[in-house]
């Protein structure tokens, strides 16, 4: 088994269920006592955050760059970022390492190709849904990306920061999610990628009549069969 280098804490709120969901996925394939092997190295999020709403993606660049050369110092063989919106700097991460990086939205972008799904809607942060390095990566596999308007972009991506990535989970944001991913199936969405690790603590699938690709779950497992080579 390999072992997994795990950049959290962004939030950790969702580190959490990286966590759980990687050893779930190891003893599901493996049973007895098994467990994963990995290193988790979180970060402060308030460090983080700042870099991103002061648009200091660089030195956030060579902050989580540092940090993954700890983890493959300290023997991980491949680094999992346990955020999306983080992935707009893995290549300055990439340069800093000699181990690969598991991209989330390639292996989002696998799953959404396996339901053989076309038109997907992105929520995520701002960043992620506004900004090309993520849609970019999903459409580069002939999925076409959708977004919601503008004002739902701004309140989506204020749940985010002022509640999920606290650990508040709201039934009014809820009801807000729900209105936005149906205004997203109006518009032509066959399914909806949550594009933030945190979203699947709010939404889940009964919240919506088309396919949900939770990222941090799709994440999580694809390090799993990453690990164990399959
Ligand atoms: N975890 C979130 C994501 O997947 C947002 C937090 C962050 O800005 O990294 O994008």
């Amino acid at each position: 088994m390999k072992t997994i280098g795990l950049i959290g804490g962004m939030s950790w709120e969702s580190s959490v269920e990286y966590y759980r969901i990687i050893n779930e996925e190891v003893k599901k394939r493996l049973g007895r006592l098994h467990s994963a092997k990995c290193l988790l190295y979180s970060v402060d999020f308030e460090e983080i955050e700042r870099f991103q709403s002061e648009g200091k993606w660089e030195e956030a660049g060579n902050l989580l760059g540092d940090v993954a050369l700890s983890l493959e110092k300290g023997g991980a063989d491949f680094i999992v970022i346990c955020t999306n919106t983080m992935h707009k700097v893995v290549e300055n991460i990439e340069k800093k390492i000699n181990i690969p990086i598991l991209h989330i939205a390639d292996a989002t972008a696998k799953q959404i190709k396996k339901l053989n799904v076309k038109t997907i809607g992105l929520l995520g942060t701002k960043y992620t849904m506004e900004q090309d390095f993520y849609k970019n990566r999903i459409e580069s596999n002939g999925i076409k990306v959708i977004i919601p308007n503008d004002s739902e972009i701004e309140i989506v991506n204020k749940v985010i920061y002022n509640e999920l990535c606290l650990g508040s989970i709201q039934q009014s944001s809820r009801d807000y999610y729900k209105k936005v991913i149906k205004n997203l199936v109006n518009n032509g969405a066959e399914g909806i990628i949550l594009g933030c690790t945190e979203i699947g603590l709010l939404i889940k699938q009964e919240d919506s009549e088309v396919p949900l690709f939770d990222t941090a779950e799709i994440h999580a497992i694809e390090s799993v069969k990453t690990a164990l080579g399959e």
